[in-house]
């Protein structure tokens, strides 16, 4: 193990000449070798996903620890063939969907409702005439989720229980079902406007030096899942709707002043104040999360001062994101690997590629003590098995790669 956190990472780095049998000759790829081992690892622990932990998929309905995060997992797989998606397969996927027994008590698309009337909405859309009469319309399944908003105000401004998780479950609506504006773009700057003005509101009784200043729990955290990256990245994706002087003023300024609380080692810290020190490299503390919000703002202001952020994130995360925690997406070695695959989008580098394929490496070989925190929902999205499936498969085709429930 190197430090507090995660273990010595085994692998060589990578250099320009042949190594290692992890890339394809044009480097744009990976090796044949990692495909079949990859492909293996997929096959086996789906079959193992929908039998023997079937009863833990259905544990409850949401993407984030539940059914819906395989019903996510279908979706996409139908969709990456854009020209026409598999009709039997969305309908199959419907089974991981509980649209009728929501409880309207959250928000967000991870762990509220959103996430599964979102994907809904979707599969609606896209099965056509060819849907079941089980289920609605997709008018009025995006009407359910525009419903969600009655809750808005009562809900925090993160992106697992809160407000901007919202904003994603209508960001990825629209995208989805392209052209036919489901959700109405007033709807949607309502949901921006709630979250920069409580992002004032705090800013303004805490006199912070951020324009904006998001808490949950009484606590200003910084990571994306629970903190202002995350929302300060779903706000970006949303930049479309958001009024030129709030992303000038508000935005931006708030993006550097919190980028300015990076340690010396290039990590995050998980809240502003934090005493447990430099800790965390992982998706929803640490470092990992602040890849995607780099990379947008790079995109979103063209500035280069971003990228390079991007890129210092990339070498903590190689040093220190073989997690002990374990494999997960939310908290582990392939949300990591995500890191890498955002970078090698950005800047189609074959290092970032290989440090992605590397990790997923990791994540399909069994290795006794690597795992040091079982998950408690062994066959989830965030927390367990399923997060390294939808890596395995993702991985596949990295330049349309996209962090579930996170990335549009
Ligand atoms: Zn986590």
């Amino acid at each position: 193990m190197s430090g507090q956190g995660s273990f010595e990472n085994p692998y060589e780095d990578y250099t320009s000449t042949p190594q290692n049998n992890i890339l394809n000759d044009p480097r744009n790829g990976i090796s044949d070798v990692l495909q079949k081992k990859i492909s293996n690892f997929k096959a086996t622990k789906l079959q193992i996903l929908t039998t023997k932990l079937q009863r833990d998929v259905f544990c409850d309905g949401t993407v984030y620890t539940g059914s819906a995060g395989l019903a996510l997992y279908y979706t996409y797989n139908s969709l990456a063939n854009k020209n026409e998606p598999c009709h039997d397969a969305l309908q199959a996927t419907l089974e991981y969907l509980d649209i009728l027994n929501l409880k309207g008590r959250r928000i967000s698309f991870l762990c509220g409702d959103a996430g599964p009337l979102a994907i809904a909405t979707v599969i609606s859309y896209k099965l056509g005439t060819r849907r079941s009469n089980s289920l609605p319309d997709y008018k009025e399944l995006g009407q359910r989720l525009m419903q969600l908003i009655s809750i808005l105000e009562d809900s925090p401004d993160e992106v697992l229980y809160g407000k901007s998780g919202y904003l994603f479950a209508l960001l990825f609506t629209n995208k989805h079902i392209s052209g036919k504006e489901v959700i109405p773009s007033y709807h949607i700057e309502k949901v921006i406007n709630s979250i920069i003005s409580s992002g004032k509101r705090l800013s303004l009784h805490m006199k912070a030096d951020s324009p904006l200043l998001w808490q949950w729990h009484d606590k200003v955290y910084l990571g994306a899942a629970h903190g202002m990256a995350g929302i300060l990245y779903v706000l970006l994706q949303a930049r479309n709707y958001i009024k030129g002087n709030d992303l000038r003023a508000f935005v931006k300024p708030t993006i550097d002043w919190l980028l300015g609380s990076r340690f010396q080692t290039g990590n995050f810290p998980s809240s502003l104040g934090s005493s447990s020190g430099d800790r965390l490299v992982q998706w929803c503390h640490g470092a990992p999360g602040f890849v995607s919000l780099c990379l947008a703002a790079y995109q979103a202001f063209d500035d280069e001062k971003y990228l390079k952020i991007a890129n210092q994130c990339g070498e903590v995360i190689w040093q220190r994101g073989l997690c002990t925690k374990g494999y997960s997406l939310c908290h582990g070695v392939s949300g990591n690997a995500y890191a890498f695959l955002q970078l090698y989008q950005a800047t189609k580098k074959p290092i970032h590629l290989y440090r992605a394929c590397c990790f997923m490496e990791w994540c399909a070989v069994e290795r006794p003590g690597t795992e040091l925190h079982r998950p408690d929902r062994p066959a989830s999205l965030f927390e367990g098995l399923l997060g390294r499936i939808f890596l395995a498969e993702d991985i596949t085709r990295p330049i349309d790669s996209k962090f579930p429930a996170f990335c549009l």
